[in-house]
């Protein structure tokens, strides 16, 4: 009797000390890890932190985060990741410590959950007054594409002008820093958009690569302080600077995920991704801003896509549809 009971004790103890140990292991989370200087948390904590689950899809490569209502899959070295199937690029690569995927603990909570937790932001900015911004203009040309004849400063101001018509329809007012083909500098573009207290500013370009082959598009939200552009690996102490459009940085990442989404769904062309780059235009801003790049003229098939006005067209309304669903979100944000 007494030499059962001593099992039974032993047996449950051991017990105990199983479940405590499964306890701790579910419940406990990995320490935020600290890369040249810059702190980063594990990809499964942040699946926690959101509730989501984690699933390594490669070993050591891949690993997804998922639940009812959002997916993340993240690689390794990359910095672009897929946010609901659509390109978003984190400020800093993901890393690999020891078996475990972490992330840039800046890269969470300035643009992870400012996207999919806007309610979780700040003073959520209304929405009315619109600035519509055709790149370049007059001696500044752009980009071409001298096989068809195309120049980036007309394309822009034509695309400029078919998202003006959309919008007044929706019952925006919108006002353009340029309506002809006129050189404004760069520092004037965001200073209008100020000085009329935009409550948000949209910048229309076309891209140019030497590889021809590059095409698709791409949406550009300022760099956040801290970090580097996507164009960049390594960050510099310039990088360091707070301008005044990083006041906006959680709008400005909402207000991108959905044009990028918008566009790279609509338009059946490659999903470039949300980027970042610190571009004159989208530094001094005092509303929400974004940079959009709506296709290569440097590259043949997507050039003559671009000279249709009806491609321009359904490119003008996708960016449409994307400025509405920040809308919508916002609205949601207000609730
Ligand atoms: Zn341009």
């Amino acid at each position: 009797m007494t030499l059962l009971q001593s099992a039974l004790g032993r047996k449950q103890r051991l017990l105990v000390l199983v479940y405590g140990l499964l306890f701790l292991a579910l419940s406990s989370s990995f320490a935020d890890i600290t890369i040249h200087g810059d702190r980063y948390m594990s990809v499964r904590d942040l699946g926690r932190a959101l509730k989501m689950q984690y699933r390594v899809v490669q070993l050591n490569k891949e690993v997804r985060l998922s639940n009812k209502k959002n997916t993340l899959t993240f690689k390794v070295h990359d910095k672009g990741f897929s946010l609901n199937g659509t390109r978003v690029f984190l400020g800093a690569p993901v890393v690999l410590r020891g078996g475990r995927f972490y992330v840039s603990r800046l890269d969470y909570e300035r643009l992870i959950l400012p996207i999919l937790y806007p309610e979780k932001s700040a003073n959520p900015p209304k929405l009315y007054h619109i600035v519509l911004d055709a790149g370049h203009g007059g001696k500044d040309q752009g980009t071409e594409s001298k096989r068809y004849k195309l120049k980036e400063k007309n394309l822009a101001l034509d695309l400029t002008r078919k998202l003006q018509k959309r919008l007044e329809a929706r019952g925006y007012r919108v006002t353009l820093t340029r309506s002809r083909d006129e050189f404004v500098a760069l520092s004037d573009r965001s200073r209008k958009a100020n000085r009329v207290n935009a409550d948000l500013f949209v910048s229309l370009h076309f891209n140019a690569a030497q590889n021809v082959k590059a095409a698709g598009v791409e949406t550009y939200v300022l760099t956040l302080p801290g970090q580097a552009s996507t164009s960049r690996d390594k960050k510099v102490a310039a990088d360091n600077k707070t301008y005044a459009g990083n006041r906006y940085d959680s709008w400005n990442a909402l207000l991108g995920y959905y044009v990028q989404r918008s566009l790279a769904q609509g338009m059946s062309v490659p999903d470039r991704g949300l980027k970042h780059a610190r571009f004159a235009v989208l530094k001094d801003l005092q509303c929400p801003g974004i940079l959009i790049e709506g296709g290569f003229l440097s590259n043949d098939t997507e050039a003559r896509n671009l000279g249709s006005a009806a491609y321009r067209d359904k490119m003008a309304e996708r960016i449409a549809d994307g400025i509405i669903a920040y809308q919508m979100a916002l609205n949601r944000v207000r609730r």
